[in-house]
């Protein structure tokens, strides 16, 4: 059995295999695609030290890094179902069961699509997810937000200050956002809130130039015209395979605690998989660390062989 089982091969569960491997102790990764959303990710620079990286060359960075020891990469394999007998029992999709003395959870998450043509067409070329990665990028452009909840709004407020202009659209007949956060968009003076609004489709040529939308009081479809659109309409953590294995949030997140404990001793969890506020790279790969090395101090206080 491996002493440390990581199932996701993000940058939590790199973060996670490496801590683990560096103590001496055998490591193994289960991941559907190793790289995890970061294959997805055009440019990166927020991950610091690094200026400018691409997602790509980044998952291959972490993964030449993973190499370097030793780690047993299973990848190309999806966990699922997690059980506790003597060991940690993992079974992944194609039948095999996988042992581990302790198990981190580091799979990740997705963004919801809104599932319109153009989404997917204009993926990284105009079509974002992230305000915090790709806000910058539309530094003085007209761009929309799709989703008027906590997410939407925040992100609102979060673009109005870096581009030109904000239009938020909301399919239903008012904001969902804390009133909070609805007072503070009101004031701003760049942006316009659209409720009633079902987008019906990005446009672009080679890249996003507009959006078209269903004005659901009228039932007239109107365009406007802009660079950017983010789409804010959840973020979905990869965990309904656990069942109710351990302990996880309404939204799906599994609960942990400040040493990346979950409720079931000898399980930790990292990265956007988690209860922790915000989904970065660099926050999963400090979380990948700290359920790592608490890890290790589980194993040398447990009286597994
Ligand atoms: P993930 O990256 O989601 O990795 C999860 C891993 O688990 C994957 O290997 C996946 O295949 C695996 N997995 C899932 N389910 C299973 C299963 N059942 N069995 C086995 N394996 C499984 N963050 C930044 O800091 N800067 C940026 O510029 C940036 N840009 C982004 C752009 C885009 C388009 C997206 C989508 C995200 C971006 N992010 C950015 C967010 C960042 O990618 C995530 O916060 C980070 O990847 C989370 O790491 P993670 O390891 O927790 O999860």
């Amino acid at each position: 059995p491996f002493d440390v089982l990581v199932v996701g091969g993000g940058p939590a569960g790199a973060s996670a295999a490496i801590y683990a491997a560096r103590k001496g102790i055998r490591t193994g990764i289960v991941a559907e695609r190793f790289g995890g959303q970061v294959m997805d990710t055009l440019s990166i620079e927020n991950f610091i030290s690094v200026k400018h990286t691409e997602g790509p060359k980044f998952a291959a960075s972490l993964e030449e890094h993973v190499k370097e020891y030793d780690i047993d990469l299973m990848n190309l394999q999806r966990a699922k179902r997690l059980e506790k007998k003597e060991l940690f029992e993992l079974e992944l999709e194609n039948g095999a069961v996988v042992k581990g003395k302790s198990v981190i959870l580091s799979t990740g998450a997705r963004w919801r699509n809104i599932g319109v043509p153009g989404e997917a067409e204009f993926k990284n070329k105009g079509v974002a997810y992230c305000p915090h990665c790709d806000g910058p990028l539309f530094s003085g452009k007209d761009v929309a937000v799709i989703g008027g909840g906590n997410s939407g709004v925040e992100a609102a407020i979060d673009l109005a200050g870096i581009t030109n202009h904000v239009t938020v659209l909301e399919y239903n007949t008012e904001l969902k956002a804390d009133s909070v956060l609805q007072d503070r968009l009101k004031i701003l003076p760049n942006v316009t809130v659209l409720t009633n609004a079902r987008t019906s489709e990005i446009t672009g040529t080679d890249k996003v130039n507009g959006l078209s939308y269903i004005d659901l009081k009228t039932g007239e479809e109107k365009h406007v015209e802009l660079s950017g659109v983010f789409v804010q309409i959840g973020l979905v953590p990869n965990t309904d395979w656990l069942g109710d294995f351990v302990e996880r949030t309404q939204h799906g997140e599994i609960v942990i605690d400040q040493r990346g404990a979950t409720n079931v001793p000898g399980v930790f969890a990292a990265g956007d998989c988690t209860n922790t506020p915000y989904k970065q790279i660099i926050i999963s790969m400090g979380g990948g660390a700290t359920a790592s090395l608490s890890a290790f101090d589980h194993l040398i206080r447990s009286d597994i062989p």
